[in-house]
């Protein structure tokens, strides 16, 4: 019979930066799944953990003992290789949209398990929801099929994957322990080790918008994630890229599948189709396939198509016209000069105020709520011209949504010669 150990031991243990054992670790985790350890004694460790870290050793662990809470899935049988990304959060970044598809041209099939937002980073899944009659939950055996015909899905991931983390991460985030390393780097690891992935690229993002602030913080997540990928056997690399300002032009859910659908059809913003790009010739490249014109895809419509596609098989009538919101208000430039400044996280929170996202996990979303940025950072524009056009369903949510944005919008006469570069490092493990 495996040992029995005290939670209120474990904590005080950590407390005082001691390094907890395998034993303890597995201990911990299977009985907060089953109960037995309360939420108040996870939170109290979790904080504990923020504050005092975790060693390699016992973040691996930490992560198998997520993986064994739950079941895992087994892509083995399908006759093509599988890649996945995951990115750790930002604002605009609605690259899995036009990622999985576009991967998904060249024979490799994505297994996209996607979340819903919380915070001032949207969810995938409630941007794919703005599409009507798209259906988030599939079976693992409908997972499997869509995989084998379509070669991508973008799906909720079932409450039999790393249980242990669902749990847990819904705590963090009403304790004010998200931003721990070893918590982020098990929740990430554990959920895409058990979803079965042979390959994976993370988009670690690093700027205000993100959770990792700084470049050094996001190379220590980088290194610990693919690290953690290489233990399991995952082919695993990281990208860093920017989150100090949001991504593409459109914030919020249905406006963001409708920029993503304009990427698709061979337009839409640089950064989103650089990123996108990016991502995916390193998510082929870890699959064995480097020479793959990833660009001419998106051009030429073969990722258009494979979105219509994808879209389809889930229910989704990708035709169909997305919700807009019932009431707009356009923020004018105040001044003639560059955009020196739009800041991530005044955006995030603006979009989320509006009522793009949620406060509580059981709060629904607006699909027409969020921004769309008429300027991106670094370009010039005329005092009077639209700077920003918010949109919600409920008019008394602008005051609240303009009091976020304020400081976070610099216009000047020179620009700014300090702009960070979209991707700003690579690890491998
Ligand atoms: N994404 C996750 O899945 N978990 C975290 O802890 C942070 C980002």
């Amino acid at each position: 019979m495996s040992k029995e150990f005290s939670a209120v031991e474990l904590i005080v243990a950590k407390r005082e930066k001691q390094e907890l054992s395998t034993e303890q670790i597995n201990w911990l985790v299977a009985n907060y799944t089953s109960g037995v350890v309360a939420d108040e004694q996870m939170s109290a460790m979790a904080m504990a953990i923020l504050l005092n870290g975790m060693n390699r050793r016992e973040i691996r662990d930490l992560t198998l003992a997520m993986i064994a809470s739950g079941e895992r899935l087994d892509f083995s049988t399908l006759t093509v290789p599988t890649a996945d990304k995951h990115s750790t959060g930002g604002v605009g970044d609605k690259i899995t949209l036009m990622l999985a598809p576009l991967v998904a041209v060249f024979g490799v099939a994505v297994p996209q398990l996607s979340g819903r937002g919380l915070g001032h980073t949207g969810g995938t899944l409630d941007k794919l929801e703005a599409i009507p009659g798209w259906q988030a939950s599939l079976s693992n055996q409908q997972m499997h099929d869509q995989l084998e015909k379509v070669n991508a899905v973008i799906c909720a991931a079932g409450a039999g994957l790393a249980p242990a983390d669902k749990k847990l991460y819904a705590l963090r985030d009403v304790t004010g322990t998200v931003e721990a390393i070893p918590l982020i780097a098990s929740s990430i690891m554990s959920k895409k080790i058990a979803e079965g992935t042979s390959a994976l690229v993370l988009d670690v993002k690093v700027g205000s918008g993100a959770f990792m602030k700084t470049l050094e913080r996001a190379q220590e997540l980088a290194q610990v994630l693919t690290q953690l990928g290489a233990d399991a056997g995952v082919n695993t690399s990281a990208l860093l890229t920017d989150m100090s300002t949001p991504l593409g032009r459109k914030v919020g859910n249905a406006l963001e599948v409708d920029e993503a659908v304009e990427v698709l059809a061979g337009g839409g913003s640089q950064d989103l189709i650089d990123i996108t790009v990016e991502l995916a010739r390193e998510m082929l490249r870890l699959s064995g396939k480097t020479d793959v014109d990833v660009a001419a895809a998106l051009n030429d419509g073969r990722a258009m198509d494979k979105w219509n596609e994808m879209i389809r098989a889930q229910h989704g009538d990708p035709t169909a016209k997305l919700q807009v919101a019932k009431h707009e208000h356009t923020i004018l430039a105040e001044s003639s000069g560059y955009v020196n400044e739009l800041d991530a996280l005044a955006v995030g929170t603006a979009s989320w105020r509006l009522g793009a996202g949620r406060a509580r996990k059981e709060d629904p979303v607006q699909f027409g709520a969020g921004i769309i940025l008429h300027a991106k950072r670094g370009e010039k524009i005329e005092k009077g011209a639209p700077l920003l056009t918010l949109y919600t369903d409920e008019p008394e949510r602008f005051d609240r949504a303009i009091e976020a944005l304020s400081g976070g919008i610099k216009i000047e006469s020179e620009i700014s010669s300090s702009f960070t570069p979209l991707i700003l490092d690579r690890i491998n493990a």
